[in-house]
C-alpha cells in the first residue's frame, strides 16, 4: 500500500486495495479537467454501462475509446481500458454504479487509446483480445520488460463465448479492417454490442496498416456482422455516441463507396490530395465528416500498390 500514490481527494481508500499501482499512476492533475468533464458512465441497460470522453477532438477533452462496463454476477467485465493514466477514473467510474471488483478487460484491439490503462489494473485481473491484437499489442513499448504481465493471457481465433445466459458475452473476429485483430463484444441477453474502432465515427476509418488494417477487405468484414449478429439494436461505438445496426449497415455501404471512389480516383491517376478534395459522398450521407478522407485514401492507394 505505501507505493500506492491516491490521485486527489476522489479515490476512496477502499478502491486502492484492488487496482491502482504507484508505478503506472499519473502525477495528481496530469489529467486534463475537460477530458474529466467529458469523462461520464452512462447507463445503456440496467447492468451495462459506457464511459465516455471518447470524442478525440478537441484533444484536451479526450480519454480515450468508449469504455463499456458490463456487471455480472462473477464481477465487472469491461471493454478498453483508454489512455494511459485512466485507470482509476475508470475504477472511480464503476464504483458509482457496483461495489463488485473487474474481474476482465476485453481489449477490442491494439491501440493506446483503447489499451492504454491495462496496466494500473490488478494482475489478476484477466486479460483478452484476439490473437492477432496480442501480438500486435507485444511490439508496444507500453508492453515491454515488466509490463508485458498486461497482455492478454487469454486469446481466440474466431469466437470465444464467456459467462452464460444473461452474463453472456460472445466475442467475435470477423477479419480485417481498422487492425487485423478487431473484436466485435456482443452482450446477447442485453441486445448490445461493442464496434471497437470498426465503427468509431461517421467518417473515413483509421486504417492501421502497421498493424494489420485494410480498407479493401473493410465492407466485407463489416458485412459478416451483418450476417452473423443478430438480435443486436444498440452499439457502443469506438469514438462517438450509441448507434444502431441500421447505421452501421449505412457505414459498410460508405466504405463500399468510398473504397470504390477512391480506386476510381487511383485509376485516374489523381494524386492523393486530389483523390481526397475530389470524393464527394455528403449527398448520399448527409451526417457524415470528410475530415479523415486523406489519410484513408494515402492508406487505400498504399494498399493498392503500383
Ligand atoms: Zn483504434
Amino acid at each position: 500500500m505505501s507505493r500506492v500514490r491516491v490521485l486527489g481527494a476522489l479515490v476512496a481508500i477502499g478502491a486502492l486495495s484492488m487496482a491502482v499501482t504507484a508505478a503506472q499512476a499519473p502525477a495528481p492533475g496530469s489529467l486534463s479537467p475537460q477530458a474529466l468533464e467529458a469523462t461520464k458512465i452512462e447507463k445503456v441497460r440496467d447492468n451495462l454501462y459506457m464511459i465516455t470522453g471518447s470524442t478525440p477532438v478537441p484533444r484536451e477533452a479526450f480519454s480515450g475509446g468508449n469504455t463499456a462496463v458490463f456487471v455480472t454476477d462473477a464481477g465487472v467485465v469491461i471493454v478498453d481500458t483508454k489512455l494511459a493514466g485512466w485507470g482509476q477514473v475508470i475504477l472511480d467510474k464503476i464504483k458509482t454504479v457496483t461495489d463488485k471488483p473487474v474481474t476482465t478487460i476485453i481489449n477490442t484491439h491494439t491501440h493506446g487509446d483503447h489499451t492504454g490503462s491495462n496496466s494500473m489494473f490488478a494482475p489478476t485481473v484477466e486479460i483478452i483480445a484476439h490473437e492477432n491484437t496480442k501480438a500486435n499489442m507485444a511490439k508496444m513499448d507500453a508492453f515491454k520488460g515488466d509490463n508485458a504481465k498486461f497482455l492478454p493471457k487469454r486469446t481466440y481465433q474466431d469466437k470465444l463465448t464467456l459467462g452464460k445466459g444473461r452474463d453472456a458475452i460472445d466475442l467475435y473476429y470477423f477479419g480485417r479492417g481498422h487492425t487485423n485483430g478487431d473484436t466485435w463484444v456482443v452482450f446477447p441477453a442485453l441486445r448490445v454490442m461493442h464496434t471497437g474502432d470498426m465503427f468509431a465515427w461517421k467518417d473515413a476509418p483509421t486504417l492501421d496498416r502497421n498493424n494489420g488494417g485494410s480498407g479493401l477487405e473493410y465492407a466485407q468484414t463489416v458485412g459478416k456482422v451483418l450476417d452473423t449478429v443478430k438480435n443486436v439494436d444498440t452499439l457502443i461505438v469506438g469514438h462517438s455516441p450509441l448507434r444502431t445496426i441500421p447505421e452501421l449497415r449505412e457505414y459498410q455501404q460508405f466504405m463500399n463507396d468510398f473504397v470504390a471512389a477512391v480506386q476510381d480516383a487511383k485509376k485516374a491517376g489523381k494524386s492523393v490530395d486530389d483523390a481526397a478534395a475530389s470524393i464527394n459522398l455528403s449527398g448520399k450521407y448527409k451526417d457524415y465528416k470528410n475530415d479523415r478522407y486523406k489519410a484513408a485514401v494515402q492508406a487505400i492507394y498504399d494498399e493498392l500498390g503500383k
